[in-house]
């Protein structure tokens, strides 16, 4: 291994203005799950707009929701809403959250847990597989689309 590939294996320093960035990003987020902790979003924040323009549902579709009842403790309907999001949404923002700490707090970088192209690729491919699930008709499929806004629970 050289000097070169030594260096970008090494977390560098983090600059002030990043862990400011850090805290601003975290202090943003903490405001959005605040507010969707205490309120449903529907009739909140409009609906997926590829969902009403488009005609189909996004990987992300009912994500909303699913966080406003993940964040309620009831993790059957977040499941409901949007299953990927608890499976791999929802590892990725803890360790998204804990990387934003780290550099706000002790100015040091988290290295990722999972690393390379073979990774993002396998990704991808996932997220386009739940896609085009959730689109496919049948009962079979039923389960991966979130509920109509006007069947999903109000607060
Ligand atoms: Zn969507």
């Amino acid at each position: 291994m050289g000097p070169v590939e030594y260096r970008k294996r090494q977390p560098g320093p983090v600059r002030t203005r990043d862990r400011w960035l850090a805290g601003l990003v975290l202090l943003g987020a903490a405001g959005v799950f605040g507010v969707l902790a205490v309120r449903h979003p529907v009739g909140l924040i409009p609906a997926c707009p590829t969902a009403a323009h488009l005609g189909f549902y996004c990987p992300g579709c009912g994500s909303l929701r699913a966080s406003h009842h993940l964040l309620n403790a009831r993790p059957a309907e977040g499941w409901r809403h949007n299953p990927l999001l608890i499976v791999v949404g929802l590892p990725l923002g803890v360790w998204f959250a804990a990387s934003l700490c780290a550099m706000a707090a002790f100015g040091k970088r988290l290295h990722a847990p999972i690393r390379g192209s073979v990774w993002a690729w396998a990704a991808l491919a996932v997220i386009l597989v739940y896609t085009a699930a959730r689109n496919l008709p049948g009962e079979a499929f039923e389960r991966l689309r979130p509920p109509e806004p006007a069947q999903s629970d109000p607060p």
